[in-house]
């Protein structure tokens, strides 16, 4: 199908509310709606990601990149070794092998669509010593949920 009728509400006609990811406790109250699931002539996945409040995405690096868009709500992200507040509309271009995860801070649903590329590699997660050293920064230490 060409479109997809917004029908209010960050849902789509005829998309299905995902799980985020089928398994795991590195993450919490996150939906996945696929958008755009690729095709011959553009090799990438446009999806809309929805993070409850209070919830968050998984803390993950990987070769592949993502370009996300703000369009709902407001929150915080580990990009790096930088937490930044994220609004409505700012966009966040996340570079290989970057940590990064998705935090819905401010009592409000967060939501972002997010391009990747169709075939990428998985997510490493921290070790400990991965973890160290992220946390030598406090802002992060404070921030980051494993
Ligand atoms: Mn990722």
């Amino acid at each position: 199908m060409s479109s997809k009728k917004h029908q209010g509400d960050f849902t789509w006609k005829n998309v299905p509310i995902l799980k985020y990811k089928e398994e795991g406790t590195h993450f919490k109250d996150i939906t996945r709606q696929i958008l755009f699931d690729g095709s011959d002539d553009l090799k990438g996945q446009l999806r809309y990601f929805e993070i409850a409040p209070n919830g968050h995405s998984t803390l993950e690096r990987h070769e592949h990149v993502h370009v996300v868009m703000i369009i709902q709500g407001s929150g915080k992200a580990l990009v790096g070794t930088e937490v930044i507040a994220l609004e409505k509309f700012d966009v966040v271009h996340i570079q290989p092998q970057t940590w990064h995860q998705f935090q819905a801070t401010n009592n409000e649903p967060f939501g972002f669509l997010c391009l990747v590329a169709t075939e990428r590699d998985k997510p490493e997660r921290p070790g400990k010593a991965e973890l160290d050293e992220l946390r030598k920064n406090p802002a992060v230490a404070q921030f980051i949920k494993t």
